[in-house]
């Protein structure tokens, strides 16, 4: 058994790489975009304030989303190695942000993702990159999991995988959907976490969270 917490060592951009460059084009048509937005929202586009809001959103928003520009299959495949271990590997407390695509709103919490290996292992820090990947696109929570759940199980051919997200979604808080800061928990399983109530029970128990 391997726990590794959040698979970045401590040091939370040390897992993968920032990037803050932007694409000139891509940013000079956001721009215009946002400050239409800040027009039609009933703003003075011009006031002190908000004088530099549409380039700042426009590399924000770059920012946020730089997952689609990433292969997460070929983050795994860059750290794959050949290792008979065959425990379950969980690395938990993924810090994770990211953005529902139905309000462009943040949803933040925590993914953990466990594997058991069948001959071959990845970099820790891969997990997280993965989870990284997907989580900076726009998503829906249940999409998300699967998608994680997905590419390791096809590229590191395990015994099984399991993911477990929770999260808040500023839609439902802030929108007044849900008063109360409630979390949202989506699960996915593959091979030894399905077939195994034991295994999977072994997974939910090491992480804490509450499954409904
Ligand atoms: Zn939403």
């Amino acid at each position: 058994m391997k726990i590794i917490n959040n698979g970045l060592g401590g040091n939370k951009t040390g897992g993968y790489d920032r990037i803050d460059q932007w694409d000139d084009t891509v940013t000079g048509k956001l721009t215009d975009h946002y400050s239409s937005v800040l027009e039609l929202l009933g703003e003075d586009g011009e006031r002190e304030g908000l004088k530099d809001t549409p380039e700042r959103v426009a590399k924000a928003m770059q920012f946020l989303t730089q997952g689609y520009g990433t292969d997460p299959t070929e983050v795994i495949k860059s750290a794959m190695f050949q290792e008979d271990y065959q425990e379950m590997v969980l690395v938990k407390d993924i810090e994770l942000y990211s953005m529902c695509e139905h309000h462009m709103l943040p949803f933040i919490g925590k993914a953990h993702v466990a594997y058991i290996p069948d001959g071959h292992i990845t970099g820790l820090s891969k997990i997280a990159r993965v989870v990284e990947a997907y989580a900076r696109r726009l998503q829906v929570q249940e999409r998300l999991t699967v998608q994680i759940r997905d590419c390791i199980h096809d590229t590191l051919k395990p015994m099984g995988v399991a993911v477990v997200i929770e999260a808040l979604h500023l839609c439902m808080v802030m929108r007044g959907v849900q008063k109360q800061a409630s979390v949202t928990t989506t699960s996915a399983f593959t091979g030894a976490f399905l077939r195994s109530d034991k295994t999977r029970e072994e997974f939910i128990h090491l992480i804490g969270a509450k499954l409904h």
